[in-house]
């Protein structure tokens, strides 16, 4: 399977926790704000060396909460992952971070019980921030809501990102993808950022909507109004 390397310890990729990570190649989308483009796009990957990193995995396990899987979308190599979250799971619990726009592999992971926490993004609005025609965003959020009921149904808990843009509202999208939820979870708010701290995919789209301030007061506000769980990353601001 093809990756861009891992990370022993990381105290950053999942909220509260200390993980190793493994970043895998290539994406289904084309997030205009992603600065992950290049693993995405497949650029500088290599094959993994399976051995190896499964022997740095066992000497760290002590240390970790979770073996946390990104990206990149890990479900475009499922089925390698899957063989490689079978050797995964007798030394650490996995947390995968998917799009979750790739349902059946998912529910395929998940049926084995090969994954013990889940994070995704709620990319809002979807004809702008998944990079895709408005046909197929429109059918790729469908199915991400989908991919949401099938989380809840098998009672994984989610991080559930919300990347936010300036000059969008994301609220009513955040409203119907909560609807689908119905597993523990908290809310990460992730405002987005672009030069110099990023390097995202499009750096015009980014020069635009990149760098919030109303739009992150405004959706912080309105989900501790409902009573839900939410960080903000306010490093960047
Ligand atoms: S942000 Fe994530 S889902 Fe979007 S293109 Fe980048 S790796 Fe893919």
């Amino acid at each position: 399977m093809l990756t861009s390397g891992w990370k022993a310890v990381s105290m950053v990729d999942v909220h509260g926790k200390v993980t190793f990570t493994l970043w895998l190649c290539g994406c289904n989308l084309k997030c205009p704000f992603c600065h992950n483009w290049r693993i995405a796009e497949r650029r500088g990957c290599f094959e993994l060396p399976r051995d190896a990193m499964l022997e740095e995995l066992s000497s760290h396990s002590f240390l970790i909460d979770y073996f946390h899987v990104t990206g990149g979308e890990p479900l475009m190599q499922w089925r390698e992952l899957k063989g490689l979250l079978e050797d995964v799971k007798p030394l650490a619990d996995v947390s995968l971070n998917t799009n979750l726009t790739i349902v059946r592999p998912l529910e395929e992971l998940l049926r084995f019980d090969l994954v013990d926490h889940i994070a995704t993004d709620i990319k809002a609005p979807p004809q702008e921030l998944y990079g895709l025609p408005k046909n197929a965003s429109e059918k790729l959020w469908r199915i991400f809501l989908r991919g949401l009921e099938v989380v809840s149904d098998y009672k994984i808990p989610m991080e559930l990102r919300i990347p936010i843009p300036k000059g969008f509202n994301v609220i009513p999208w955040v409203e119907e993808a909560l609807k689908h939820v119905n597993t523990d979870f908290y809310v990460v708010l992730n405002p987005l950022v672009g030069r110099p701290l990023t390097n995202p995919r499009d750096g015009k789209w980014c020069s635009q909507h990149c760098w919030p301030r109303q739009e992150l007061l405004e959706i912080e506000n309105e989900l501790k109004s409902r009573r839900i769980k939410v960080f903000v990353n306010k490093w960047a601001m």
